[in-house]
C-alpha cells in the first residue's frame, strides 16, 4: 500500500476524536440529541484546524443509517458513513468554492436542492472556502437559505467569515473554531508517533507543534517530512535542521541587540540565519513565543 499522509490516515471520524474544538463538537452533539439541527452552518477559523473534518462528521451524523433519525456520533461503518468518508456520497456534495464561485454554479446547485436526496436523510452541501463565492452567487443562494427545503443542509467552511454577507450569516448557525493549543498538538503528535511506532524526543515534538502554529494539519505535514528524512528516532537536532529553527541562544542574542538598539548587529544576525537556511517565518514565530514566555516569566516572577 502506498504511503498515506498522517493527516489523512488519522483524520477524525467522530466528534470525540476532534481535538481542540470541544465548544463546537459538544454543541453540535447536543443539538442533534435534541433534534434541533439547522439548515445552514458556518464553520470559521484558521486553516487546518478541523472545519471541513467537523463538517464531514456532522454530515455522517445527520445521515448515519444506524438509526431512524440523526445520531450524535456517527457509526463510521454504515454505507452512508463510509461513502461520506471516502468523498463519494451521492447526497453529500463537497464544493470547493474557490473554483466554483460564480452565479451559474450556485444556480445549478440551487436547482439541485429541489430534488429529494437519492437515498439518505439529508442532501448536504459542504462549501469549502465559502468566502470566495461572489456576491451575485450569494444572492442566488440566499433564497434557498431563506426557505430551505426540509431535506437540505448547507455547511459553509471559511477562513474569512466577515467576507460572507450578513444576510447569509444571519440565516446560519455560526461556529468559530479556535487555534489548537500547543499542548494538545504535542499530545496528538506523540500519540500518532506511538501508533506509527516511531520513537520521538519530547523536544522534537514540541518544535513540530510550534512550527504548526495552531494548525494540526500543518504540524502533521511537517511530521510527515520529519519521519521521511529521519533515520530511526526523531530528535531535536534533525527537526531543527528540517524546519530551520534557530537555536535558543540566538533569540537571546537578538533581543540583547534590540535592547542595545543596535540595528547593525540585528541585521547581521538575521543575515547569518538566512544564509544558514533558517526559515524567516518560523524564526519570527519563534521570537514571538520567546518574548511571550519571557514576559510571562517576568510577570509571574
Ligand atoms: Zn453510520
Amino acid at each position: 500500500m502506498s504511503y498515506q499522509v498522517l493527516a489523512r490516515k488519522y483524520r477524525p471520524q467522530k466528534f470525540s476524536e476532534v481535538i481542540g474544538q470541544e465548544h463546537v463538537t459538544r454543541t453540535l452533539k447536543n443539538a442533534i440529541e435534541q433534534g434541533r439541527t439547522a439548515h445552514g452552518y458556518i464553520f470559521s477559523g484558521h486553516r487546518g484546524i478541523g472545519k471541513t473534518t467537523v463538517a464531514r462528521i456532522l454530515a455522517m451524523a445527520l445521515n448515519c443509517r444506524t438509526s431512524e433519525k440523526p445520531v450524535s456520533e456517527p457509526c463510521g461503518v454504515c454505507d452512508s458513513c463510509t461513502e461520506i468518508r471516502a468523498g463519494n456520497s451521492v447526497d453529500v456534495i463537497e464544493i470547493d468554492a474557490a473554483t466554483n464561485r460564480g452565479i451559474d454554479e450556485i444556480r445549478e446547485l440551487r436547482e439541485a436542492t429541489r430534488y429529494r436526496p437519492a437515498r439518505d436523510r439529508f442532501k448536504i452541501y459542504i462549501l469549502d472556502e465559502a468566502h470566495q463565492i461572489t456576491d451575485a452567487a450569494f444572492n442566488a443562494l440566499l433564497k434557498t437559505l431563506e426557505e430551505p427545503p426540509g431535506h437540505v443542509v448547507f455547511m459553509l467552511a471559511t477562513t474569512a467569515p466577515e467576507d460572507i454577507p450578513q444576510t447569509i450569516r444571519s440565516r446560519c448557525q455560526h461556529f468559530s473554531f479556535r487555534a489548537v493549543k500547543f499542548d494538545q498538538i504535542v499530545a496528538q503528535l506523540k500519540d500518532l508517533c506511538g501508533r506509527e511506532n516511531i520513537p520521538a524526543d519530547e523536544d522534537a515534538l514540541a518544535m513540530l507543534a510550534e512550527a504548526g502554529d495552531g494548525s494540526v494539519r500543518d504540524a502533521l505535514s511537517i511530521l510527515d517530512q520529519a519521519i521521511a528524512s529521519s533515520e530511526g528516532r526523531l530528535n531535536a537536532e534533525s527537526v531543527r535542521q528540517l524546519i530551520g529553527i534557530a537555536p535558543a541562544g540566538v533569540l537571546e542574542e537578538i533581543m540583547g541587540a534590540v535592547a542595545r538598539s543596535s540595528s547593525q548587529e540585528i541585521l547581521q544576525m538575521v543575515d547569518r540565519l538566512l544564509t544558514e537556511g533558517q526559515n524567516p517565518v518560523h524564526f519570527a514565530r519563534q521570537l514571538l513565543r520567546f518574548l511571550r514566555n519571557s514576559i510571562v516569566a517576568k510577570v509571574a516572577g
